[in-house]
């Protein structure tokens, strides 16, 4: 998408301060965070939402989750994590690239 801002990121047209890479996703941080440690996890090939699963994305989706458990405590997130998913507007998503938002570093309070 030569549009999308987050697939300039993953192929380095804009600067980002990654943190983790490999050939599937990339984790960056969120260029204004709203908690301590504020993550993005974004799957390297581009899609926006969550109904455009298919088999080899939700197999995706699985292994992600699994590396950021696995990568939580290098993270700074061994006292516990958040992830959040946002999709479609009245949820706020504003880039239309999937991303996994990572927050902790800290106690996060509840709420919407
Ligand atoms: P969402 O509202 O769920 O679509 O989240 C988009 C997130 O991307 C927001 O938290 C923004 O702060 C973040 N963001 C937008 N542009 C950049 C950028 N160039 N680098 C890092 N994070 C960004
Ligand atoms: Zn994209």
């Amino acid at each position: 998408m030569d549009d999308c801002i987050f697939c300039k990121i993953i192929k380095g047209e804009i600067p980002a301060t990654k943190v983790y890479e490999d050939e599937e996703i990339l984790i960056f941080k969120d260029i204004a965070p709203i908690a301590k440690i504020h993550l993005l996890c974004v799957p390297k090939e581009h899609f926006a939402y969550l109904r455009e699963l298919n088999p080899s994305r939700e197999a995706l989706l699985g292994r992600t989750l699994k590396k950021i458990a696995d990568l939580s405590e290098k993270l700074g997130l061994s006292d516990g994590y958040r992830l959040i998913v946002n999709q479609g507007e009245s949820a706020g998503q504003t880039v239309k690239h999937l991303h996994i938002h990572i927050l902790g570093g800290e106690t996060l309070p509840w709420g919407v």
